[in-house]
């Protein structure tokens, strides 16, 4: 399989991975919380990690398991781990993995509810320092004898910063830090996060992966990469397996399995059918919002275009290497004197929602939304100005997105 291509071997996957029962091309949706053992010695076993099986589905069923196999052969990586959402994959992460008196280097460029998670970490003690993840320095200066990871995200949310993957990485490794990467926005057919020595991708299924608007999901990734005896904060009980199982089994143990975030057996099978049409979709995605990018950018209404395929866009070069297309997400600054809300209301296409990776294109104004809890101070940091409006392009026909837009312009 491995010698095929991205999309043979996705559509493939669940057929030849997981191999279902009856020659069925899907695996089936299994709705069973339990799990019947004939003989209790192996339930035993199975409980003790002795034997490969399913006890009770919070933890994992045949469902999120054969999710879990595809997104694993997708990134290359040692296994996955599936959640309900994406903010409870980053967040059983954190809290698996990191204690009161670690500290973690984070981007100060963070999906708003990431960001907002970060103060529930510092009020449990866990230090941290957001940075400028596009000027490695001061990645660098931030480092202390306590620092355990570097999490950022490939393309960041809403004004499409990237950082040098992997010079970071490169560093991560020779501090034996954690590497973290949020890849919603480029999954695995647009970024190979290994290339990147990537330790772990922890992904929100909802956008791209699953597509449609219709179901929510999230996952973790362990690319293989990291040595966990490195890792101080591995429980010795988890220290029985292969060390590179170590991070997954903790995060598997002590965040899906205590905190109970799982992923339900439909929303596992109709994110693998969405999965499916990935590069499809993202390839239209992609292309819809280069051409855009480039109608918007001369536009006089605009004062600011924000998308990495743009030449002017100031990590446009590293963003062309790194990944193999630069995402549906453009954001825009409106001239002054255009509310950015007005401007909204004229899109009749184009719809009014706060999500992002979906078939249709979307918009929303975010100071006002995803950042009203931050600062002023804080927006600014992050570069979100107040008439900014982040869309998400769709797979729509081109002509309509412009035709939209075009109309919005001229009824101002
Ligand atoms: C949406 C999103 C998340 C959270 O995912 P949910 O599935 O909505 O919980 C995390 N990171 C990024 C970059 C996102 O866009």
């Amino acid at each position: 399989m491995n010698n095929k291509g991205f999309t043979t071997r996705l559509i493939h996957a669940d057929r030849l991975i997981n191999q279902p029962e009856f020659g069925a091309v899907h695996q089936s949706t299994n709705n069973s919380v339990l799990f019947e053992f004939k003989q209790a010695q192996e339930l035993v076993d199975v409980f003790q990690g002795k034997q490969m099986g399913h006890v009770y589905s919070r933890s994992s069923s045949s469902s999120t398991v054969a999710l879990q196999n595809i997104l694993n052969h997708l990134e290359g990586g040692v296994g996955a781990i599936t959640f309900a959402t994406g903010m409870a994959a980053i967040t059983a992460t954190m809290l698996s993995l990191f204690k009161a008196g670690d500290h973690l280097i984070l981007s100060r460029f963070l999906f708003g509810n990431t960001r907002s998670l970060s103060e529930t970490l510092e009020s449990l003690g866990i230090e941290l320092s957001f940075v400028d993840v596009t000027d490695i320095k001061q990645v660098e200066k931030a480092l202390q004898g306590n620092t355990k990871a570097v999490y950022l995200e490939t393309i960041a949310n809403p004004v499409t910063q990237v950082a040098d993957l992997r010079a970071i990485g490169q560093w991560c490794q020779a501090n034996h830090l954690l590497f973290m990467i949020d890849t919603t926005m480029t999954p695995p057919n647009l970024f190979d996060a290994k290339s990147v020595l990537a330790s772990l991708t922890i992904t929100s299924l909802t956008k791209y992966i699953a597509g449609h608007g219709n179901v929510l999901g999230g996952a973790v990734v362990d690319c293989g990469l990291y040595d966990w005896t490195k890792f101080d904060n591995i429980l010795p009980i988890y220290r029985g397996t292969e060390p590179k199982m170590w991070g997954l089994t903790q995060i598997r143990k002590r965040g899906l399995r205590d905190m109970g975030a799982t992923l339900a057996p439909e929303s596992a099978h109709a994110i693998s059918i969405g999965l499916e049409t990935l590069v499809l979709r993202t390839q239209r995605t992609c292309d819809n919002a280069l051409r855009l990018a480039n109608y918007l950018q001369s536009h006089t209404k605009i004062s600011a275009v924000y998308y990495p395929g743009l030449p002017q866009h100031p990590q446009h070069l590293l963003a062309k290497q790194l990944f193999r297309g630069f995402g549906g997400v453009l954001s825009l600054d409106l001239v002054e004197g255009i509310d950015p809300i007005a401007f909204l209301d004229q899109l009749k296409l184009v719809i009014c929602a706060t999500h992002l990776g979906d078939t249709r294109t979307l918009a929303l104004p975010v100071a006002s939304t995803i950042y009203f809890e931050c600062s002023a101070e804080q927006r600014k940091e992050m570069g979100v100005n107040d008439n900014m409006i982040r869309m998400s392009i769709g797979i729509e026909d081109f002509e309509d997105i412009v035709a939209d837009f075009e109309q919005a312009f001229a009824s101002l």
